[in-house]
Protein backbone atom coordinates (compact mmCIF):
# COMPACT_ATOMS: atom_id res chain seq x y z
CA UNK A 1 0.00 0.00 0.00
CA UNK A 2 1.02 3.42 -0.43
CA UNK A 3 2.96 5.34 2.43
CA UNK A 4 0.72 8.06 3.10
CA UNK A 5 2.63 9.24 5.95
CA UNK A 6 6.84 8.25 6.62
CA UNK A 7 7.17 8.74 10.29
CA UNK A 8 4.71 8.63 13.47
CA UNK A 9 3.31 12.06 14.21
CA UNK A 10 4.11 11.72 18.12
CA UNK A 11 7.76 9.31 18.18
CA UNK A 12 9.12 10.31 14.26
CA UNK A 13 9.70 6.96 14.44
CA UNK A 14 9.21 5.40 10.63
CA UNK A 15 5.95 3.82 10.17
CA UNK A 16 5.78 -0.25 8.76
CA UNK A 17 2.66 -1.41 6.66
CA UNK A 18 -0.10 -3.32 8.88
CA UNK A 19 -2.60 -5.35 8.20
CA UNK A 20 -5.80 -5.23 10.15
CA UNK A 21 -8.97 -7.62 10.40
CA UNK A 22 -11.60 -5.57 12.11
CA UNK A 23 -15.06 -7.78 11.96
CA UNK A 24 -13.49 -9.65 9.48
CA UNK A 25 -12.48 -6.67 6.85
CA UNK A 26 -8.67 -6.50 5.96
CA UNK A 27 -8.09 -2.78 6.66
CA UNK A 28 -4.72 -1.58 5.30
CA UNK A 29 -2.63 0.83 7.42
CA UNK A 30 0.54 2.13 8.85
CA UNK A 31 2.00 0.99 12.14
CA UNK A 32 5.00 3.14 14.57
CA UNK A 33 7.04 0.14 15.64
CA UNK A 34 7.50 2.55 18.84
CA UNK A 35 4.40 3.16 20.27
CA UNK A 36 2.57 1.14 18.43
CA UNK A 37 -0.09 3.50 17.39
CA UNK A 38 -1.91 2.35 14.19
CA UNK A 39 -3.26 5.15 11.29
CA UNK A 40 -5.48 4.36 8.89
CA UNK A 41 -6.51 6.54 5.67
CA UNK A 42 -10.17 7.60 5.63
CA UNK A 43 -11.20 5.47 2.30
CA UNK A 44 -9.94 2.59 4.33
CA UNK A 45 -12.09 3.43 7.45
CA UNK A 46 -14.84 4.13 5.00
CA UNK A 47 -14.44 0.28 4.07
CA UNK A 48 -15.12 -0.48 7.18
CA UNK A 49 -18.54 1.90 7.58
CA UNK A 50 -19.69 0.13 4.15
CA UNK A 51 -19.04 -3.42 5.49
CA UNK A 52 -20.51 -2.97 9.02
CA UNK A 53 -23.89 -4.77 9.72
CA UNK A 54 -24.27 -6.32 6.60
CA UNK A 55 -25.41 -9.90 6.70
CA UNK A 56 -22.19 -12.16 6.50
CA UNK A 57 -22.79 -15.78 4.42
CA UNK A 58 -20.09 -18.34 5.30
CA UNK A 59 -18.92 -20.36 1.58
CA UNK A 60 -19.73 -23.65 1.51
CA UNK A 61 -18.60 -26.83 -0.40
CA UNK A 62 -20.80 -28.97 -2.98
CA UNK A 63 -19.64 -31.77 -4.69
CA UNK A 64 -16.05 -29.47 -6.62
CA UNK A 65 -17.87 -26.55 -6.17
CA UNK A 66 -17.83 -23.79 -3.47
CA UNK A 67 -20.82 -22.22 -3.03
CA UNK A 68 -23.11 -19.93 -0.53
CA UNK A 69 -26.27 -18.99 0.16
CA UNK A 70 -27.40 -15.49 -1.21
CA UNK A 71 -29.59 -13.54 1.61
CA UNK A 72 -33.67 -14.22 0.81
CA UNK A 73 -33.77 -10.41 1.46
CA UNK A 74 -31.44 -9.68 -1.49
CA UNK A 75 -33.28 -12.07 -3.67
CA UNK A 76 -36.44 -10.46 -3.01
CA UNK A 77 -35.05 -7.21 -3.65
CA UNK A 78 -33.76 -8.08 -7.15
CA UNK A 79 -36.50 -10.16 -8.30
CA UNK A 80 -34.06 -13.29 -8.81
CA UNK A 81 -35.95 -16.95 -9.55
CA UNK A 82 -34.43 -20.12 -10.08
CA UNK A 83 -32.96 -20.43 -13.31
CA UNK A 84 -32.16 -16.63 -13.85
CA UNK A 85 -28.19 -16.02 -14.41
CA UNK A 86 -25.60 -14.05 -12.41
CA UNK A 87 -23.07 -12.17 -13.76
CA UNK A 88 -19.62 -11.97 -11.71
CA UNK A 89 -17.08 -9.85 -11.82
CA UNK A 90 -14.01 -9.12 -9.83
CA UNK A 91 -13.90 -5.53 -8.17
CA UNK A 92 -11.44 -4.25 -5.62
CA UNK A 93 -13.50 -5.80 -2.40
CA UNK A 94 -14.50 -8.68 -3.75
CA UNK A 95 -16.87 -10.28 -6.54
CA UNK A 96 -19.64 -8.25 -7.77
CA UNK A 97 -22.53 -10.51 -9.44
CA UNK A 98 -25.02 -8.82 -11.61
CA UNK A 99 -28.76 -10.98 -11.69
CA UNK A 100 -29.76 -11.21 -15.32
CA UNK A 101 -33.55 -12.79 -16.57
CA UNK A 102 -33.25 -15.70 -18.12
CA UNK A 103 -35.76 -14.21 -20.91
ZN1 LIG B 1 4.77 6.42 17.72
Amino acid sequence: MEKFMKTCYECKVDVIPVVRIEEGIKLYGLKCPKCKEEFYTSSQLLKLERFRDKPKRKFGKLGDATIMRIPPELIKKHNISPGDYGICTSVEDGILIVPVKEK
